[in-house]
C-alpha cells in the first residue's frame, strides 16, 4: 500500500483527532486518524477493505485494507463510551471476513440513543496497524457527507497528519526560542500571520498536531524554550510564512505603539515585591490592612442556566453566529475607544475568531446542543487542555476563553451576567477586581482579597477598606496555582498570601484574629469617646465615607466624625449633575448619620480616574494631571457655587467643614473661600471651615502657605504618594513600589505639619495611609493629629492608639524619615509593632 484515499464513512462535521474528549483518541495513542461529528446514522466502509473485527457490542469495526503484512488496520468507533451502552441501538451489516467497497454500509446505529448514552457521539477513524504512514490532505473543520474525500494514507513518514507534501508543500524543522516557549502573545501573532498569509500551516510536536489558525491549538502544544517542531505549510508564499513563523518561535516582538499616546500595550509583569515575608508566602502590597483566614474561593462569573437540547441545527447554528457577531461587534467597538484594556479585548476578538473553538462548538450543535451550550462546552475543552498545559502564562488565558465564552452566551440568551457569588468567610482569589464587582460583593461575608494584579491605592482598594476586608493586590502569577478550597492566611498588613499554612501557624493566626477582635470591642465599647494615646495624646479617629449607609456604619463603629466625605457618589454614573436639592438632601442624610460631630465635606473631585462625561472634560492625555479635583471646580463655578449651596443648605451646617480637593497653589484656596464668602453672605450663614487636601507635592511643600487660607490641612496620602513617586496608582506593574511609606512621602508630611504649625492649623490624614497599622504610629510621630478611616477600620485604629506612647512614635517616625526606601520603613514598623505586642 503506498498510497490509499478514504472516504468519509459517516455524514457529520470533520474534526482533529485532538478534538476527542478521549485522550486515547485525542493524543494519537491508538495512531494517527480523524474524527467524525455524526449527523448520519450509518458507519460506511472508507475503502475497499475487509471486515477484521466487529465489537460484540456492534459499536466499532476493523478492517483490514490490503495483505495483513502490507497493509493498514483502521479502526473505527461510534461514539465514545458506547461500550456501556452494551449493543442498544447498533445493528451491525456486516460479518466478520466479509470483504466490503468503498462506500457499503457496516453498522447502523440510533444517534438519538449514541448522544443520550454516551459521552459524546463523535466517532474515531483511526489507521491503527500497518507500516508507518502520514495521513495527507486531510479534510478538516466541514461538514462532510459520505463518500466525499477524507484524507489520504501514504506509506512512510512517521504516523502523524501531515499537510499534503506536494510540490508546492513545504516542512521545516524549528526550536522554540522563545524564553517563556510558546505563550499567548507569539501565539497570536503567529496566528495572526498564518491568517493574513492564506496559507495553510500546521505544527507538529511528537504525536500533537495543531492548526497554526488556532491560538488555542498551538498552545495546547505545550511548546517550552527549546523544543522542536516541525511546521508544515502549504498553499500561498509557504516559503515566507515558515520565515515569519520561525522568527516568532525565535525572538519575542514587542507590539509596536499604536499611537504616541498609547504606549505599552501589555503592561510589565509588576517588580516583585521587595520581601517575603515568611518561607511558603507569596509576598504581594497591602491594599487593605488585616488578618484572615479562610478557603480559597476563585471570583469566576457564573454560567447562565443553559437550554441543554438544541431546536435543531439550522436554527442553533444560527443563534451562534449572530451571538458570536454581536460579542464581536461589542469587542470592536470596546477596542476602538483605545485605553488600557485594548490589548485584552484584541486578545479577546483573537479568542472569539479561534477557528478551534468554532469548530467544537459546531460539533456539538451538530451533537444536538443549543447554540449556548455548545460554545460553553467548547469553551471548557479548551480551558481544560490550557490549565492542563502546566504553564502559569498560558493557564491564565482559560479565564479569556471563559469571559469571551459567557459574553457569546449572554449575546445568545438576551441574558446578563449574573450576580458574583462566593461561599462566606471565603477569602476571595483574582486576577483583578472591577469596583463593580467588589460593590456585588458586600456585605455577603467575604474574608478577603487576594488579587494577582491591582494598584494598592486604586478605588477597588478604597471600597475593600471601606467594607473593612482585608486586601493585598500585587501577588501576581504566583496565586493561578491556588485551587478552590486551598486554606489561606492572609496577612494583609505584612502584604502576604499563605496557602496551605501549617497547623502551628494557623493557630497562631486566629490567636491573633481574636485578640484584635477583642481590642477593636473595646474600643467600640468606648463609643466616639476620642482615642488617646497610653501617655495621655488625644488622637481623633474620623471615618471617610462615601454614602449616607457609610454615615450609620462610621456612627456604630465610634468615628468621633467624618474626616473625608467623598461627594463624587452622588456625581459618577449619571448623566446629568445632581441639582442643588438633591445633593442637599445626600449632605443631609450624612450629617444626621453621626449625630453631633464634625462632617468634612470634599468638593467634587471628578476628573482624571473619575469621569463625570456630562462635565465635558475634553479628552486628557494625561489625566491624572488634567483637570481634575478643584481645578474642574475652579473652571466650571457653576458647578461649584451648586455644590457649595447644597453644603450650605444642610439644616446643621454648623457642623459642615468643606475639604477642597488636589490643590496645587494658596490662590487656588482663596479663590474657593471667596466662593463660599460670598455665598454665605447672600444666604447668611456664618462662618464655615475650609480646609486643604495635601495631594500634591506643590501643597505639600507649600503648607505654611495654604495654610494662611485654611481652617485646617488633610493629608490626601493615595495621590501625594502618586504625585511624590512619579507612579500611576492604577497601574499593576508599579503597585509593589506605590508605598506612602516611602522616605519621600513621609518627609513631605513632615514638611506639611511643620508649614501647618506655623499657622496653628491642625493636620489630619485620611488617605489609606491613615488606616495602614504599620502607618498610623509614624504619622502620628510626625505630628498628625487626626486619622480619618474607613468605618469598620475605627475601632482597629483607636485601639492601635491606645498602645502607643507619642515618645515611641516620634522615635519611629525620625528613624522612618531616615530610612533608605519604604521597604525598609516597613521592617521598622514592623518590629516596632512586635515590640509593642501587636
Ligand atoms: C487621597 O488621594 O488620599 C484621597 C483621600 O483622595 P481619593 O483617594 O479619593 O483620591
Ligand atoms: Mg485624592
Amino acid at each position: 500500500m503506498t498510497d490509499l484515499q478514504l472516504v468519509a464513512p459517516l455524514a457529520g462535521w470533520v474534526l482533529p483527532l485532538a478534538a476527542v474528549p478521549d485522550p486515547v483518541f485525542a493524543e494519537g495513542m491508538m495512531g494517527p486518524g480523524l474524527a467524525i461529528d455524526p449527523i448520519g446514522d450509518t458507519l460506511h466502509a472508507p475503502c475497499d477493505a475487509t471486515v477484521a473485527t466487529l465489537h460484540a457490542a456492534g459499536h466499532a469495526v476493523t478492517l483490514q485494507v490490503g495483505a495483513p503484512a502490507a497493509g493498514v488496520t483502521l479502526l473505527m468507533h461510534v461514539g465514545i463510551d458506547t461500550v456501556a451502552m452494551a449493543g442498544r441501538g447498533f445493528t451491525p451489516l456486516v460479518a466478520v471476513g466479509d470483504r466490503v467497497r468503498a462506500g457499503d454500509p457496516l453498522i447502523r446505529f440510533d444517534l438519538d440513543a449514541v448522544v443520550q448514552g454516551a459521552s459524546a457521539a463523535v466517532t474515531p477513524v483511526i489507521v491503527v496497524e500497518g507500516a508507518e504512514v502520514t495521513l495527507v490532505d486531510p479534510a478538516h473543520d466541514r461538514l462532510i457527507a459520505v463518500g466525499e474525500p477524507l484524507v489520504r494514507i501514504v506509506a512512510g513518514q512517521g504516523g502523524t497528519i501531515a499537510a499534503a507534501n506536494t510540490d508546492e508543500g513545504v516542512s521545516r524543522e524549528m526550536t522554540v526560542h522563545l524564553p517563556h516557549g510558546l505563550h499567548a502573545r507569539p501565539a497570536a501573532r503567529i496566528v495572526a500571520a498564518v491568517r493574513a498569509s492564506g496559507a495553510e500551516v500546521t505544527l507538529l510536536s511528537g504525536e500533537r498536531s495543531a492548526s497554526a489558525a488556532s491560538p488555542v491549538a498551538l498552545l495546547s502544544l505545550g511548546l517550552a524554550h527549546g523544543s522542536t517542531v516541525t511546521a508544515q505549510a502549504r498553499g500561498g508564499d509557504t516559503a515566507a510564512v515558515l520565515d515569519t513563523v520561525e522568527a516568532l518561535l525565535t525572538a519575542e516582538v514587542e507590539a509596536a505603539p499604536a499611537a504616541p499616546t498609547t504606549a505599552a500595550v501589555q503592561p510589565a509583569p509588576a517588580p516583585a515585591p521587595a520581601s517575603v515575608a515568611e518561607p511558603g508566602a507569596i509576598a504581594g502590597v497591602l491594599a487593605a490592612p488585616g488578618l484572615a483566614v479562610g478557603l480559597a474561593a476563585w471570583l469566576r462569573a457564573a454560567v447562565p442556566d443553559l437550554p441543554t437540547g438544541g431546536e435543531g441545527v439550522a436554527a442553533e447554528q444560527a443563534r451562534l453566529v449572530e451571538g458570536l457577531a454581536t460579542v464581536a461587534t461589542a469587542l470592536d467597538a470596546a477596542a476602538a475607544k483605545g485605553g488600557q484594556m485594548s490589548h485584552v479585548l484584541g486578545a479577546h476578538r483573537a479568542i472569539l475568531d479561534d477557528p478551534d473553538l468554532r469548530a467544537r462548538a459546531d460539533a456539538a450543535i451538530l451533537n444536538g446542543m443549543s447554540a449556548a451550550a455548545a460554545i460553553m462546552t467548547a469553551a471548557e475543552a479548551q480551558e481544560a487542555q490550557l490549565r492542563a498545559s502546566g504553564n502559569a502564562r498560558i493557564a491564565e488565558r482559560a479565564d479569556d476563553i471563559r469571559d469571551v465564552a459567557l459574553r457569546v452566551v449572554h449575546a445568545i440568551l438576551g441574558t446578563a451576567p449574573a450576580a458574583l457569588t462566593v461561599p462566606a468567610g471565603a477569602i476571595v482569589l483574582a486576577d483583578d477586581l472591577l469596583p463593580s464587582q467588589l460593590a456585588a460583593l458586600a456585605g455577603t461575608g467575604i474574608g478577603g482579597f487576594a488579587v494577582a494584579g491591582g494598584g494598592p491605592t486604586s478605588h477597588v482598594a478604597i471600597l475593600a477598606a471601606g467594607m473593612g476586608v482585608p486586601m493585598v493586590v500585587a501577588l501576581r502569577e504566583a496565586i493561578r496555582v491556588i485551587a478552590d478550597g486551598t486554606p489561606l492566611i492572609l496577612d494583609a498588613d505584612a502584604a502576604i498570601l499563605i496557602p496551605d499554612p501549617a497547623a502551628d501557624r494557623l493557630v497562631q493566626a486566629k490567636a491573633t484574629i481574636a485578640a484584635r477582635a477583642a481590642a477593636e470591642a473595646t474600643a467600640r465599647a468606648a463609643g466616639d469617646r476620642p482615642a488617646a494615646t497610653a501617655d495621655g495624646v488625644a488622637i481623633h479617629v474620623y471615618a471617610n465615607l462615601g454614602s449616607v449607609a457609610d454615615a450609620q456604619a462610621a456612627a456604630a463603629a465610634g468615628a468621633e466624625g467624618c474626616g473625608l466625605l467623598r461627594t463624587e457618589f452622588l456625581f459618577l454614573d449619571r448623566t446629568t449633575p445632581p441639582d442643588v436639592a438633591e445633593q442637599a438632601e445626600q449632605y443631609r442624610g450624612v450629617v444626621d448619620g453621626l449625630p453631633g460631630r464634625p462632617v468634612v465635606i470634599r468638593l467634587l473631585d471628578v476628573g482624571g480616574d473619575k469621569p463625570a462625561p456630562y462635565l465635558e472634560i475634553p479628552a486628557e492625555e494625561n489625566p491624572a494631571l488634567g483637570l481634575r479635583g478643584i481645578r474642574v471646580a475652579l473652571a466650571r463655578p457653576d458647578v461649584l457655587d451648586d455644590q457649595l449651596r447644597a453644603i450650605l443648605a444642610v439644616p446643621d451646617v454648623e457642623r459642615c467643614r468643606i475639604m477642597v480637593p488636589m490643590v496645587a497653589s494658596a490662590d487656588e484656596m482663596s479663590a474657593t473661600r471667596t466662593a463660599l464668602d460670598r455665598l454665605r453672605d447672600e444666604l447668611g450663614i456664618g462662618p464655615v471651615q475650609l480646609g486643604a487636601m495635601i495631594e500634591t507635592p506643590a501643597a505639600a511643600a507649600t503648607a505654611d502657605l495654604i495654610a494662611a487660607h485654611a481652617d485646617f490641612l488633610s493629608v490626601g496620602s493615595n495621590d501625594l504618594t502618586q504625585y511624590v513617586l512619579a507612579m500611576d496608582r492604577g497601574n499593576p506593574a508599579l503597585a509593589a513600589g506605590i508605598d506612602g511609606l516611602h522616605p519621600a512621602v513621609l518627609r513631605l508630611i513632615r514638611m506639611t505639619c511643620e508649614g501647618a504649625a506655623t499657622r496653628g492649623v491642625p493636620v489630619s490624614v485620611c488617605g489609606g495611609l491613615a488606616a495602614d497599622p504599620l502607618a498610623a504610629p509614624i504619622l502620628i510621630g510626625l505630628g498628625v493629629r487626626t486619622l480619618s478611616v474607613p468605618p469598620a477600620r475605627v475601632p482597629a485604629t483607636k485601639a492601635l492608639v491606645a498602645g502607643l506612647t507619642l515618645a515611641a512614635a516620634q522615635g519611629l517616625a525620625s528613624e522612618a524619615l531616615a530610612a533608605s526606601g519604604a521597604p525598609q520603613v516597613r521592617a521598622l514598623a514592623r518590629r516596632f509593632a512586635e515590640e509593642s505586642g501587636r
